[in-house]
């Protein structure tokens, strides 16, 4: 394991998250699933209570918080390693959505706000969904169609919308609700904390999706009629939904890049067993050049990713959050498309066994083909991609 760009403390928590990923949460992975499946969470929540046991539960917040102040750099560095197993992230408290709202919730919520909700979503005693994506015609790859609206009554405001692929709102204790306030394209939503089970919110369904609903990942459908919150719902201030839509959405894609990032590696790490071992046509499967290249390939995706996401995770750190846009763009679709075609290969190098039930392969599929539509479609990011290098904002040779 090299440590490249890290700094020895960095390093030396990397090594504490993959010991504990290895030695307490792979080898629990049946468990977690079984239990949850019977409405359970023995395994999990002993695990939990071992991560702050072991002074590795959400490193990404304040110490005030119960963190250890990381930076991006630091969750690039950990959130790899809790990544190689898809259950990690929600045994150190840093999975999505859950991170990404403390971190928004953190910078932009009043103080009553985050007694209410940010210091138990801290503690992983409640969950949370963010709400922004509604049903055609409304918000989806373009939010300037947003629908839902919100407008103000007396010292509050009352919220009107339809919203789906809440992930985890089903479970949630509060959503964060992006929201029409007026016309204007840059400033005309804003984003509110709505308590999941406030009157006028109506949980319309579960939505049937590809991949299995484990743990709080369900996606959930949502009607607001006359949902009324106070001012202090208020994230950021009136008009700055779309800019805190940005500066929520940048950071947490990246969180997404860091994991996917973790659980290719460790599907390349099952494939060189299997093709290290397993003969064929009188050689082991590696000796094989069609299979050397799948390997190869796989290698090189991982490690471009890698970089990429950590680069810009350098840019985030830096404050440099407009000029690391699309850098996030690129890695995003890379790193999605990356995680796709490697678990492909790696049902392919595995034959039989890897599309066969006896490896998770098909379930980390499955729920990995999101990677390319969540938090934005690999063609919006693209476009964002190309128009920023036409525009000269990205630089290839950095
Ligand atoms: C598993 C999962 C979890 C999600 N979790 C959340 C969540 O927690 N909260 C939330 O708010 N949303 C969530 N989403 C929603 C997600 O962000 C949207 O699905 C995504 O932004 C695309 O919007 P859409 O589905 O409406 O697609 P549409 O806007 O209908 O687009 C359909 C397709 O058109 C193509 N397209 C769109 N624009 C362009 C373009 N400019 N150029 C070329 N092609 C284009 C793309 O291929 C795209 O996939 C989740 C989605 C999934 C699948």
């Amino acid at each position: 394991m090299t440590d490249w760009m890290l700094s020895p403390e960095l390093a030396a928590l990397r090594i504490r998250v993959r010991a504990m990923v290895d030695e307490r949460i792979i080898p629990a992975e049946q468990a977690i699933l079984d239990e949850d499946a019977r409405g359970s969470r023995e395994t999990l929540k002993g695990l939990q209570a071992e991560a702050r046991a072991r002074g590795l539960w959400t490193p990404h917040l304040p110490e005030d918080f119960g963190g250890l102040g990381l930076g991006v750099m630091g969750m690039g560095a950990l959130f790899r390693e809790m990544g190689r197993s898809p259950l990690g992230a929600k045994v150190f408290n840093c999975d999505a959505p859950d991170q990404g709202n403390m971190d928004l919730l953190l910078k932009t919520a009043s103080p009553a706000i985050k007694e209410q909700y940010l210091r138990p979503l801290c503690a992983a005693e409640i969950t949370s969904a963010f709400c922004m994506t509604e049903p055609a015609p409304g918000a989806g790859a373009d939010p300037s169609n947003l629908r839902t609206t919100a407008r103000k009554d007396g010292d509050g405001w009352v919220i009107d919308g339809h919203k789906w692929y809440s992930t985890g709102g089903e479970n949630a204790s509060f959503l964060v609700v992006m929201a029409r306030t007026s016309d204007d394209p840059r400033t005309g939503s804003t984003m509110f904390v709505v308590d999941r089970h406030a009157a006028g919110v109506e949980y319309v369904r579960r939505i049937p999706v590809f991949a299995p609903d484990v743990l709080d990942h369900f996606e959930g459908e949502f009607r607001f009629e006359g949902v009324r919150v106070g001012a202090d719902a208020v994230l950021g201030g009136e008009g700055q939904g779309f800019l805190l839509a940005q500066k929520r959405l940048v950071p947490a894609r990246l969180t997404h890049c860091m994991r996917w990032l973790g659980l290719a590696a460790r599907t390349l790490d099952m494939c060189r067993d299997y093709v290290g071992a397993r003969k064929s046509f009188g050689k082991r499967l590696v000796e094989h050049q069609m299979i050397q290249v799948m390997i190869a390939n796989a290698a090189r995706d991982i490690h471009s990713g890698n970089l990429m996401t950590l680069h810009c995770a350098q840019m985030l750190e830096q404050g440099l959050d407009r000029e690391a846009r699309p850098y996030s763009s690129m890695a995003k679709t890379h790193v999605a498309r990356t995680l796709c075609r490697v678990l492909d290969d790696a049902i392919q190098m595995h034959g039989g066994l890897g599309y066969s039930d006896d490896l998770p392969f098909g379930r980390w599929y499955r729920a990995a083909r999101a990677a390319r539509i969540a938090d934005g479609p690999d063609e919006v990011h693209q476009m964002v991609v190309a128009r920023d290098y036409m525009r000269g904002r990205l630089d290839v040779l950095v």
